[in-house]
Protein backbone atom coordinates (compact mmCIF):
# COMPACT_ATOMS: atom_id res chain seq x y z
CA UNK A 1 0.00 0.00 0.00
CA UNK A 2 1.40 3.35 -1.01
CA UNK A 3 0.96 6.34 0.45
CA UNK A 4 -0.21 9.02 -2.41
CA UNK A 5 1.86 11.71 -1.36
CA UNK A 6 -0.20 15.07 -2.06
CA UNK A 7 1.17 18.29 -2.17
CA UNK A 8 0.22 20.89 0.19
CA UNK A 9 -0.16 24.06 -1.43
CA UNK A 10 -1.26 27.04 0.57
CA UNK A 11 -2.42 30.10 -1.81
CA UNK A 12 -1.07 33.68 -0.70
CA UNK A 13 -3.59 35.68 -2.40
CA UNK A 14 -1.37 38.63 -1.95
CA UNK A 15 -4.36 41.22 -3.66
CA UNK A 16 -6.59 40.21 -0.72
CA UNK A 17 -3.85 41.39 2.02
CA UNK A 18 -3.38 44.40 0.14
CA UNK A 19 -7.48 45.14 0.31
CA UNK A 20 -7.58 43.78 3.61
CA UNK A 21 -4.65 46.45 4.68
CA UNK A 22 -6.09 49.40 2.40
CA UNK A 23 -9.49 49.11 4.46
CA UNK A 24 -7.70 49.04 7.22
CA UNK A 25 -5.50 51.56 7.29
CA UNK A 26 -6.74 54.83 4.89
CA UNK A 27 -3.30 55.86 4.50
CA UNK A 28 -2.61 52.40 2.32
CA UNK A 29 -6.17 53.31 1.15
CA UNK A 30 -5.30 56.67 -0.17
CA UNK A 31 -2.33 55.63 -1.90
CA UNK A 32 -3.92 53.05 -4.00
CA UNK A 33 -7.57 54.91 -4.87
CA UNK A 34 -7.37 58.46 -3.74
CA UNK A 35 -6.22 60.54 -6.93
CA UNK A 36 -5.02 64.29 -6.19
CA UNK A 37 -6.39 66.23 -9.24
CA UNK A 38 -5.95 63.29 -11.64
CA UNK A 39 -2.96 62.29 -9.81
CA UNK A 40 -2.33 59.59 -7.30
CA UNK A 41 -1.99 60.36 -3.78
CA UNK A 42 2.08 60.47 -2.38
CA UNK A 43 3.31 60.69 1.30
CA UNK A 44 7.05 60.10 0.72
CA UNK A 45 8.56 60.99 -2.31
CA UNK A 46 12.06 62.27 -3.87
CA UNK A 47 10.24 65.37 -5.56
CA UNK A 48 9.76 67.67 -2.66
CA UNK A 49 6.44 68.96 -4.05
CA UNK A 50 5.40 65.50 -3.42
CA UNK A 51 7.28 64.52 -0.11
CA UNK A 52 4.84 64.96 2.71
CA UNK A 53 5.60 62.42 5.27
CA UNK A 54 3.99 63.92 8.28
CA UNK A 55 0.49 63.29 6.48
CA UNK A 56 0.42 59.76 6.34
CA UNK A 57 0.22 59.17 10.37
CA UNK A 58 -2.43 61.61 10.28
CA UNK A 59 -4.75 59.39 7.76
CA UNK A 60 -4.11 56.50 9.69
CA UNK A 61 -5.17 57.55 13.05
CA UNK A 62 -8.91 56.26 13.90
CA UNK A 63 -8.59 58.24 17.04
CA UNK A 64 -12.63 59.48 17.68
CA UNK A 65 -12.08 63.04 17.60
CA UNK A 66 -8.89 64.72 15.75
CA UNK A 67 -7.69 68.15 15.57
CA UNK A 68 -5.51 69.81 13.15
CA UNK A 69 -4.08 73.24 13.67
CA UNK A 70 -1.84 73.75 10.61
CA UNK A 71 -0.67 76.66 7.71
CA UNK A 72 -2.17 76.78 4.44
CA UNK A 73 -1.05 74.94 1.20
CA UNK A 74 -0.21 71.51 3.50
CA UNK A 75 -3.22 69.32 1.60
CA UNK A 76 -4.95 69.22 4.32
CA UNK A 77 -8.54 69.59 2.98
CA UNK A 78 -7.24 66.55 0.32
CA UNK A 79 -6.09 64.61 4.00
CA UNK A 80 -9.69 65.16 5.26
CA UNK A 81 -11.32 64.47 2.16
CA UNK A 82 -9.15 60.90 2.05
CA UNK A 83 -10.24 59.80 5.56
CA UNK A 84 -14.05 60.57 5.11
CA UNK A 85 -13.99 58.87 1.24
CA UNK A 86 -11.75 55.74 3.15
CA UNK A 87 -14.37 55.59 6.00
CA UNK A 88 -17.35 55.45 3.16
CA UNK A 89 -15.93 52.64 1.40
CA UNK A 90 -15.05 50.66 3.83
CA UNK A 91 -17.97 50.92 6.49
CA UNK A 92 -21.41 50.09 6.17
CA UNK A 93 -24.42 51.72 6.78
CA UNK A 94 -22.88 55.04 8.22
CA UNK A 95 -23.56 59.18 7.44
CA UNK A 96 -20.97 61.39 6.90
CA UNK A 97 -21.32 64.64 7.45
CA UNK A 98 -18.71 67.44 5.77
CA UNK A 99 -19.07 71.06 6.64
CA UNK A 100 -17.37 74.43 4.75
CA UNK A 101 -17.29 77.79 6.22
CA UNK A 102 -19.26 78.93 3.18
CA UNK A 103 -21.47 77.56 0.63
CA UNK A 104 -19.73 78.61 -2.57
CA UNK A 105 -16.21 76.91 -0.95
CA UNK A 106 -18.63 73.38 -0.19
CA UNK A 107 -19.63 73.53 -3.72
CA UNK A 108 -16.24 74.61 -5.42
CA UNK A 109 -14.97 71.73 -3.24
CA UNK A 110 -17.80 69.40 -4.04
CA UNK A 111 -17.31 70.32 -7.84
CA UNK A 112 -13.59 70.25 -8.38
CA UNK A 113 -12.39 67.85 -5.72
CA UNK A 114 -15.02 65.54 -4.41
CA UNK A 115 -16.36 64.53 -7.95
CA UNK A 116 -13.64 64.07 -10.12
CA UNK A 117 -12.40 61.26 -7.30
CA UNK A 118 -15.85 59.97 -7.67
CA UNK A 119 -15.47 59.60 -11.13
CA UNK A 120 -11.99 57.30 -11.20
CA UNK A 121 -12.59 53.29 -11.76
CA UNK A 122 -12.52 52.54 -8.20
CA UNK A 123 -15.35 54.48 -7.69
CA UNK A 124 -17.80 54.10 -10.71
CA UNK A 125 -19.72 50.80 -9.35
CA UNK A 126 -19.68 52.11 -5.58
CA UNK A 127 -21.13 55.72 -6.24
CA UNK A 128 -25.04 55.65 -7.21
CA UNK A 129 -25.39 58.11 -9.94
CA UNK A 130 -29.54 58.39 -9.30
CA UNK A 131 -28.57 59.73 -5.83
CA UNK A 132 -25.36 62.32 -6.74
CA UNK A 133 -25.90 66.06 -5.94
CA UNK A 134 -24.09 68.91 -5.30
CA UNK A 135 -24.64 68.27 -1.49
CA UNK A 136 -25.60 64.56 -0.82
CA UNK A 137 -23.73 61.42 -2.31
CA UNK A 138 -24.25 58.11 -1.91
CA UNK A 139 -21.59 55.78 -1.98
CA UNK A 140 -22.68 51.81 -1.36
CA UNK A 141 -24.96 51.98 1.52
CA UNK A 142 -23.08 55.32 3.07
CA UNK A 143 -24.16 58.94 2.53
CA UNK A 144 -21.72 62.16 2.66
CA UNK A 145 -23.79 65.23 2.66
CA UNK A 146 -22.23 68.76 2.80
CA UNK A 147 -23.17 71.89 3.82
CA UNK A 148 -21.83 75.25 4.96
CA UNK A 149 -21.18 76.32 8.50
CA UNK A 150 -21.47 79.63 8.38
CA UNK A 151 -25.34 79.95 7.77
CA UNK A 152 -25.70 78.11 10.65
CA UNK A 153 -25.19 74.26 9.83
CA UNK A 154 -27.20 72.64 12.20
CA UNK A 155 -27.22 68.74 13.38
CA UNK A 156 -30.38 68.75 15.74
CA UNK A 157 -31.79 65.13 15.18
CA UNK A 158 -28.96 64.48 12.14
CA UNK A 159 -27.31 60.90 12.95
CA UNK A 160 -24.19 61.53 11.79
CA UNK A 161 -21.05 58.62 11.97
CA UNK A 162 -18.12 61.24 11.03
CA UNK A 163 -18.22 65.00 11.30
CA UNK A 164 -15.48 66.71 9.22
CA UNK A 165 -15.15 70.01 9.54
CA UNK A 166 -12.63 72.24 7.66
CA UNK A 167 -11.34 75.47 8.43
CA UNK A 168 -13.19 75.43 11.40
CA UNK A 169 -12.09 78.95 12.48
CA UNK A 170 -14.18 80.30 10.11
CA UNK A 171 -17.10 78.96 11.32
CA UNK A 172 -19.59 80.24 13.97
CA UNK A 173 -18.34 79.28 17.23
CA UNK A 174 -19.22 75.89 18.21
CA UNK A 175 -20.33 74.77 15.18
CA UNK A 176 -19.87 71.09 15.98
CA UNK A 177 -21.99 71.16 19.48
CA UNK A 178 -25.36 70.36 17.70
CA UNK A 179 -24.05 67.46 16.43
CA UNK A 180 -22.67 65.76 19.42
CA UNK A 181 -25.67 64.02 20.23
CA UNK A 182 -25.74 62.27 17.02
CA UNK A 183 -22.03 61.81 17.01
CA UNK A 184 -22.32 59.86 20.59
CA UNK A 185 -25.16 57.57 19.26
CA UNK A 186 -22.92 56.25 16.33
CA UNK A 187 -20.55 53.03 17.12
CA UNK A 188 -18.29 55.32 15.15
CA UNK A 189 -18.26 59.10 16.24
CA UNK A 190 -15.84 60.20 14.40
CA UNK A 191 -15.14 64.13 14.81
CA UNK A 192 -12.62 66.01 12.50
CA UNK A 193 -11.45 69.55 12.67
CA UNK A 194 -8.63 70.98 11.20
CA UNK A 195 -8.12 75.07 10.42
CA UNK A 196 -5.44 77.43 10.19
CA UNK A 197 -5.69 78.99 13.42
CA UNK A 198 -6.36 82.96 13.99
CA UNK A 199 -5.90 83.99 18.19
CA UNK A 200 -5.02 82.08 21.03
CA UNK A 201 -7.71 80.19 22.67
CA UNK A 202 -10.27 80.45 19.82
CA UNK A 203 -10.89 77.98 17.58
CA UNK A 204 -8.56 75.53 16.65
CA UNK A 205 -6.36 76.71 18.77
CA UNK A 206 -8.88 76.28 21.93
CA UNK A 207 -9.29 72.74 20.73
CA UNK A 208 -5.53 71.54 19.96
CA UNK A 209 -4.84 73.38 23.77
CA UNK A 210 -6.73 70.30 25.36
CA UNK A 211 -5.22 67.57 22.94
CA UNK A 212 -2.29 65.63 23.43
CA UNK A 213 -0.53 68.17 20.96
CA UNK A 214 1.11 66.05 18.73
CA UNK A 215 4.12 67.48 17.61
CA UNK A 216 6.23 66.52 14.07
CA UNK A 217 10.15 66.20 15.76
CA UNK A 218 12.74 66.47 13.39
CA UNK A 219 16.06 64.80 14.08
CA UNK A 220 19.53 66.91 13.36
CA UNK A 221 21.26 64.60 10.48
CA UNK A 222 24.00 66.85 12.31
CA UNK A 223 24.50 67.24 15.78
CA UNK A 224 21.35 64.65 16.49
CA UNK A 225 18.88 66.99 18.38
CA UNK A 226 15.41 66.31 17.93
CA UNK A 227 13.18 69.13 17.52
CA UNK A 228 10.15 70.53 16.31
CA UNK A 229 10.34 73.53 13.66
CA UNK A 230 9.52 77.05 14.71
CA UNK A 231 9.36 80.44 13.62
CA UNK A 232 11.68 81.93 16.52
CA UNK A 233 14.04 78.67 16.41
CA UNK A 234 14.60 77.31 12.97
CA UNK A 235 14.51 79.45 10.59
CA UNK A 236 17.98 80.70 10.86
CA UNK A 237 19.69 83.59 8.25
CA UNK A 238 22.95 82.41 6.99
CA UNK A 239 23.50 85.37 4.77
CA UNK A 240 24.26 88.76 6.65
CA UNK A 241 24.07 90.73 3.62
CA UNK A 242 21.10 89.15 2.02
CA UNK A 243 18.73 91.24 3.51
CA UNK A 244 17.75 94.98 1.49
CA UNK A 245 17.17 97.02 4.51
CA UNK A 246 15.33 99.67 2.12
CA UNK A 247 13.28 97.44 -0.29
CA UNK A 248 12.89 94.65 1.84
CA UNK A 249 14.00 92.01 -1.06
CA UNK A 250 15.61 88.93 0.46
CA UNK A 251 18.49 87.43 -1.98
CA UNK A 252 18.49 83.81 -3.16
CA UNK A 253 19.75 81.16 -0.04
CA UNK A 254 19.64 84.28 2.44
CA UNK A 255 16.61 82.24 4.96
CA UNK A 256 18.05 78.16 5.88
CA UNK A 257 15.38 75.95 7.83
CA UNK A 258 18.17 75.10 10.46
CA UNK A 259 18.36 73.08 13.65
CA UNK A 260 17.77 75.33 16.70
CA UNK A 261 20.86 73.87 18.21
CA UNK A 262 24.04 73.54 15.49
CA UNK A 263 22.12 75.89 13.07
CA UNK A 264 23.14 73.70 10.10
CA UNK A 265 20.21 72.55 7.70
CA UNK A 266 17.03 70.37 8.49
CA UNK A 267 16.59 67.71 6.48
CA UNK A 268 13.14 68.24 5.45
CA UNK A 269 13.55 65.75 2.75
CA UNK A 270 13.86 63.12 5.49
CA UNK A 271 11.08 61.96 7.63
CA UNK A 272 10.46 62.62 11.11
CA UNK A 273 8.18 61.35 13.60
CA UNK A 274 5.36 62.49 15.73
CA UNK A 275 5.55 62.91 19.30
CA UNK A 276 2.78 63.84 21.60
CA UNK A 277 3.98 66.63 24.20
CA UNK A 278 1.18 65.80 26.40
CA UNK A 279 1.09 62.02 26.20
CA UNK A 280 -1.39 61.46 29.20
CA UNK A 281 -4.58 63.88 27.40
CA UNK A 282 -6.39 60.83 25.64
CA UNK A 283 -9.75 62.40 25.31
CA UNK A 284 -8.79 64.55 21.73
CA UNK A 285 -5.72 63.83 19.50
CA UNK A 286 -3.95 67.16 18.10
CA UNK A 287 -1.69 67.54 15.34
CA UNK A 288 -0.04 70.82 14.56
CA UNK A 289 1.66 71.26 11.15
CA UNK A 290 3.43 74.13 9.15
CA UNK A 291 5.28 75.32 6.07
CA UNK A 292 8.44 74.85 8.14
CA UNK A 293 7.58 71.36 7.43
CA UNK A 294 6.91 71.27 3.79
CA UNK A 295 10.40 70.57 2.14
CA UNK A 296 8.90 72.30 -1.04
CA UNK A 297 8.49 75.53 0.51
CA UNK A 298 11.95 77.78 1.14
CA UNK A 299 13.15 79.70 4.50
CA UNK A 300 13.45 82.47 1.49
CA UNK A 301 9.97 81.77 0.73
CA UNK A 302 9.07 82.28 4.15
CA UNK A 303 10.56 85.44 5.32
CA UNK A 304 9.48 87.32 1.71
CA UNK A 305 6.13 86.52 3.13
CA UNK A 306 6.42 87.92 6.55
CA UNK A 307 7.53 91.54 4.89
CA UNK A 308 4.71 91.20 2.31
CA UNK A 309 1.90 90.39 4.35
CA UNK A 310 -0.01 93.24 5.43
CA UNK A 311 -1.26 91.58 8.65
CA UNK A 312 1.17 89.93 11.10
CA UNK A 313 -1.36 88.11 13.07
CA UNK A 314 -2.34 86.50 9.17
CA UNK A 315 1.06 86.11 7.84
CA UNK A 316 1.51 83.98 11.34
CA UNK A 317 -2.01 81.93 11.25
CA UNK A 318 -1.32 81.31 7.30
CA UNK A 319 2.25 80.80 6.84
CA UNK A 320 3.26 79.60 10.60
CA UNK A 321 0.12 78.11 11.46
CA UNK A 322 0.67 79.86 15.17
CA UNK A 323 -2.37 81.48 16.72
CA UNK A 324 -1.50 85.19 17.07
CA UNK A 325 -3.19 88.44 19.00
CA UNK A 326 -1.28 91.84 18.55
CA UNK A 327 -0.99 92.97 22.41
CA UNK A 328 -1.72 96.51 21.39
CA UNK A 329 -5.21 96.33 22.74
CA UNK A 330 -5.66 93.48 24.90
CA UNK A 331 -7.07 94.37 27.92
CA UNK A 332 -5.05 93.97 31.39
CA UNK A 333 -5.95 93.97 35.26
CA UNK A 334 -3.27 97.01 35.55
CA UNK A 335 -5.56 98.86 32.81
CA UNK A 336 -8.35 98.58 35.15
CA UNK A 337 -6.82 99.00 38.30
CA UNK A 338 -5.73 102.72 36.86
CA UNK A 339 -9.47 103.21 36.17
CA UNK A 340 -10.38 103.11 39.22
CA UNK A 341 -11.15 106.36 40.16
CA UNK A 342 -14.73 106.45 42.02
CA UNK A 343 -15.19 105.92 45.83
CA UNK A 344 -17.93 103.61 45.04
CA UNK A 345 -20.48 102.31 42.78
CA UNK A 346 -23.60 104.86 42.44
CA UNK A 347 -26.91 103.40 42.56
CA UNK A 348 -28.78 107.20 41.39
CA UNK A 349 -28.44 109.89 39.33
CA UNK A 350 -26.13 113.04 40.95
CA UNK A 351 -25.76 116.67 40.11
CA UNK A 352 -22.39 115.00 39.49
CA UNK A 353 -23.68 114.01 36.07
CA UNK A 354 -25.27 115.61 33.32
CA UNK A 355 -26.62 112.41 31.57
CA UNK A 356 -26.89 108.50 32.14
CA UNK A 357 -26.99 106.41 29.52
CA UNK A 358 -27.35 102.47 29.98
CA UNK A 359 -25.95 99.78 28.09
CA UNK A 360 -27.91 96.22 27.65
CA UNK A 361 -26.92 93.13 26.75
CA UNK A 362 -29.53 90.47 26.53
CA UNK A 363 -28.98 86.43 26.82
CA UNK A 364 -29.64 83.80 29.66
CA UNK A 365 -27.94 85.45 31.37
CA UNK A 366 -28.11 89.94 30.68
CA UNK A 367 -25.55 92.45 31.36
CA UNK A 368 -25.89 96.06 32.09
CA UNK A 369 -23.57 99.01 32.21
CA UNK A 370 -24.63 102.63 33.62
CA UNK A 371 -22.43 105.22 32.51
CA UNK A 372 -22.43 108.42 33.89
CA UNK A 373 -21.14 111.73 31.52
CA UNK A 374 -20.14 115.09 33.37
CA UNK A 375 -20.26 118.14 31.95
CA UNK A 376 -16.79 118.61 31.03
CA UNK A 377 -17.18 114.94 29.06
CA UNK A 378 -15.64 112.65 31.48
CA UNK A 379 -17.74 109.53 31.31
CA UNK A 380 -17.80 106.98 34.60
CA UNK A 381 -18.71 103.90 34.80
CA UNK A 382 -21.51 104.23 38.02
CA UNK A 383 -22.60 100.35 38.06
CA UNK A 384 -22.83 96.97 36.61
CA UNK A 385 -25.58 94.34 37.12
CA UNK A 386 -26.50 90.68 35.51
CA UNK A 387 -29.97 88.70 36.25
CA UNK A 388 -30.62 85.10 34.99
CA UNK A 389 -33.28 84.47 32.59
CA UNK A 390 -36.36 82.87 34.15
CA UNK A 391 -38.52 81.01 31.34
CA UNK A 392 -41.59 80.80 33.95
CA UNK A 393 -41.32 84.72 34.57
CA UNK A 394 -40.78 85.92 30.80
CA UNK A 395 -39.53 89.70 31.04
CA UNK A 396 -37.79 89.20 34.53
CA UNK A 397 -34.56 90.86 33.08
CA UNK A 398 -36.24 93.90 31.46
CA UNK A 399 -38.63 94.51 34.47
CA UNK A 400 -35.57 94.26 36.65
CA UNK A 401 -33.28 96.33 34.84
CA UNK A 402 -35.94 98.98 34.63
CA UNK A 403 -36.32 98.79 38.01
CA UNK A 404 -32.93 99.86 38.75
CA UNK A 405 -32.47 102.52 36.16
CA UNK A 406 -35.93 104.42 37.66
CA UNK A 407 -33.83 106.05 40.36
CA UNK A 408 -31.04 107.02 37.37
CA UNK A 409 -33.47 108.66 35.35
CA UNK A 410 -31.64 107.80 32.41
CA UNK A 411 -31.15 110.09 29.22
CA UNK A 412 -30.35 106.80 26.88
CA UNK A 413 -30.79 103.43 26.91
CA UNK A 414 -29.50 101.25 24.38
CA UNK A 415 -30.13 97.52 24.21
CA UNK A 416 -29.36 94.65 22.09
CA UNK A 417 -31.72 93.73 19.19
CA UNK A 418 -30.35 90.67 18.39
CA UNK A 419 -31.62 88.42 21.65
CA UNK A 420 -34.68 91.22 23.23
CA UNK A 421 -36.97 92.13 20.78
CA UNK A 422 -39.85 91.23 23.57
CA UNK A 423 -37.63 93.02 26.14
CA UNK A 424 -37.08 95.87 24.11
CA UNK A 425 -40.93 96.47 23.78
CA UNK A 426 -41.36 96.59 27.52
CA UNK A 427 -38.31 98.44 27.59
CA UNK A 428 -39.93 101.81 25.02
CA UNK A 429 -43.29 101.52 27.35
CA UNK A 430 -41.09 101.98 30.12
CA UNK A 431 -38.51 104.89 29.12
CA UNK A 432 -40.34 105.94 25.78
CA UNK A 433 -37.92 108.99 25.29
CA UNK A 434 -34.88 106.66 26.26
CA UNK A 435 -34.75 103.37 24.51
CA UNK A 436 -33.30 102.63 21.28
CA UNK A 437 -32.29 98.58 20.48
CA UNK A 438 -29.06 98.13 18.30
CA UNK A 439 -28.37 96.20 15.71
CA UNK A 440 -24.65 94.83 14.85
CA UNK A 441 -23.29 94.70 11.05
CA UNK A 442 -19.50 94.02 10.51
CA UNK A 443 -18.61 95.37 7.61
CA UNK A 444 -15.77 94.25 5.68
CA UNK A 445 -15.87 97.61 3.65
CA UNK A 446 -13.59 100.31 4.84
CA UNK A 447 -15.46 102.81 2.84
CA UNK A 448 -18.86 101.86 4.36
CA UNK A 449 -21.48 104.45 5.78
CA UNK A 450 -22.13 102.23 9.04
CA UNK A 451 -18.77 101.86 9.93
CA UNK A 452 -17.57 104.76 10.88
CA UNK A 453 -21.26 106.50 11.84
CA UNK A 454 -23.65 105.32 14.01
CA UNK A 455 -26.45 105.18 11.68
CA UNK A 456 -29.80 106.29 14.32
CA UNK A 457 -33.64 106.35 13.22
CA UNK A 458 -35.34 108.16 15.59
CA UNK A 459 -38.79 106.64 14.26
CA UNK A 460 -38.38 103.21 15.04
CA UNK A 461 -36.44 103.75 17.61
CA UNK A 462 -33.05 101.62 16.39
CA UNK A 463 -29.46 102.62 15.83
CA UNK A 464 -27.19 100.76 13.41
CA UNK A 465 -23.98 100.60 14.01
CA UNK A 466 -20.63 98.69 12.77
CA UNK A 467 -19.29 96.05 15.53
CA UNK A 468 -15.87 95.99 15.29
CA UNK A 469 -15.26 99.83 15.18
CA UNK A 470 -17.70 99.43 18.54
CA UNK A 471 -15.73 97.12 20.33
CA UNK A 472 -12.47 98.90 19.05
CA UNK A 473 -13.66 101.96 21.10
CA UNK A 474 -14.36 100.22 24.40
CA UNK A 475 -11.06 98.67 24.20
CA UNK A 476 -9.13 101.46 23.26
CA UNK A 477 -11.01 103.28 26.33
CA UNK A 478 -10.44 101.05 28.65
CA UNK A 479 -6.48 100.80 27.55
CA UNK A 480 -6.62 104.76 27.23
CA UNK A 481 -8.20 105.00 31.19
CA UNK A 482 -10.78 107.00 29.63
CA UNK A 483 -13.86 105.60 31.56
CA UNK A 484 -13.56 106.24 35.21
CA UNK A 485 -14.37 103.32 37.53
CA UNK A 486 -15.49 102.04 41.20
CA UNK A 487 -12.91 100.32 43.35
CA UNK A 488 -12.21 96.31 42.35
CA UNK A 489 -14.96 93.65 43.46
CA UNK A 490 -16.40 90.91 42.14
CA UNK A 491 -18.58 92.83 39.38
CA UNK A 492 -14.98 94.90 38.33
CA UNK A 493 -13.72 91.28 38.03
CA UNK A 494 -15.84 89.70 35.94
CA UNK A 495 -16.04 93.05 33.76
CA UNK A 496 -12.26 92.84 33.31
CA UNK A 497 -12.97 88.69 32.69
CA UNK A 498 -15.04 90.14 30.12
CA UNK A 499 -13.04 92.35 28.47
CA UNK A 500 -9.99 90.53 28.45
CA UNK A 501 -12.23 87.76 26.75
CA UNK A 502 -12.85 90.22 23.60
CA UNK A 503 -10.11 90.49 20.89
CA UNK A 504 -9.77 92.72 17.73
CA UNK A 505 -8.86 89.80 15.36
CA UNK A 506 -7.68 90.06 11.20
CA UNK A 507 -9.61 88.34 8.93
CA UNK A 508 -9.42 88.07 5.09
CA UNK A 509 -12.10 87.58 2.61
CA UNK A 510 -11.85 88.10 -0.98
CA UNK A 511 -8.49 89.37 -1.18
CA UNK A 512 -9.18 92.17 1.82
CA UNK A 513 -7.63 91.74 4.91
CA UNK A 514 -10.25 93.83 7.71
CA UNK A 515 -10.39 93.60 11.14
CA UNK A 516 -13.33 92.21 13.02
CA UNK A 517 -14.06 91.76 16.98
CA UNK A 518 -14.29 88.35 18.23
CA UNK A 519 -13.91 86.39 21.77
CA UNK A 520 -12.23 83.78 23.50
CA UNK A 521 -14.89 83.70 26.12
CA UNK A 522 -17.85 85.36 28.17
CA UNK A 523 -17.97 88.57 26.44
CA UNK A 524 -20.73 90.41 27.82
CA UNK A 525 -19.76 93.47 30.40
CA UNK A 526 -18.20 94.67 27.28
CA UNK A 527 -20.77 94.25 24.68
CA UNK A 528 -23.18 96.44 27.25
CA UNK A 529 -20.65 98.27 27.68
CA UNK A 530 -20.09 99.05 23.85
CA UNK A 531 -24.08 99.68 23.99
CA UNK A 532 -23.48 101.87 26.67
CA UNK A 533 -21.05 104.19 24.57
CA UNK A 534 -22.88 104.24 21.57
CA UNK A 535 -25.52 106.30 23.41
CA UNK A 536 -22.30 108.61 25.21
CA UNK A 537 -21.78 109.28 21.29
CA UNK A 538 -25.02 110.44 20.39
CA UNK A 539 -25.26 112.73 23.65
CA UNK A 540 -22.05 114.27 22.61
CA UNK A 541 -22.37 114.14 19.23
CA UNK A 542 -18.58 113.15 19.34
CA UNK A 543 -16.80 109.83 18.92
CA UNK A 544 -14.12 109.17 21.87
CA UNK A 545 -11.40 109.38 19.35
CA UNK A 546 -9.92 106.17 18.46
CA UNK A 547 -6.86 106.61 16.43
CA UNK A 548 -5.59 108.79 20.10
CA UNK A 549 -6.50 107.11 22.69
CA UNK A 550 -5.49 109.63 25.46
CA UNK A 551 -7.48 112.61 24.01
CA UNK A 552 -11.61 112.27 24.15
CA UNK A 553 -13.03 115.12 22.26
CA UNK A 554 -16.09 116.69 23.07
CA UNK A 555 -18.84 119.53 22.28
ZN1 LIG B 1 22.01 70.16 14.84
Amino acid sequence: MSIERVPIIIRINTSEIEEQMCNKFADLWALKYKTIKGKPTTFISSNPFKHRPWQSAILRDTHPNKVIEKSRQLGMSEVGLSEVLHFLTTKENVKAMYIFPRNQQMVDFSKSRIKPVLQTPYFLDKVDKTMDSVTAKKILNNWLFMRSGWEGATGEGVDTDFLAIDEYDRMKDGVELSFQEGLSASKYGYMRRWSTPSIPGRGVNGAISKSDQMRYIWTCEHCGTKQFLTFDDNLIQVNPNGVNSATQEIADGTFIIGCKKCKKPINRMGIGEWVPMYPSIHEVRGYHISQLDAAWISADSIMRRRFSYSSKQLFHNYVIGEPFASEGIKITEADIKASIRLGREQVARTSAYTAIVAGIDWGDISYMCILGVKSNGVVDLLNLHSIQDDSKIPLKAVTYFCAILRSYQPNIVVADAGYGADKNSYGYTQFPAAWYSCYWTTSKDAHSKTRFIDQWNESSREVTVDKTLSIQRVLHSIKGHLIGLFPWCEKIAMFTQHLKNTVIMDEESDGLVYSRATRVGPDHYCCALAYGLIGVNKLTNYNINVNNSTSVEFI
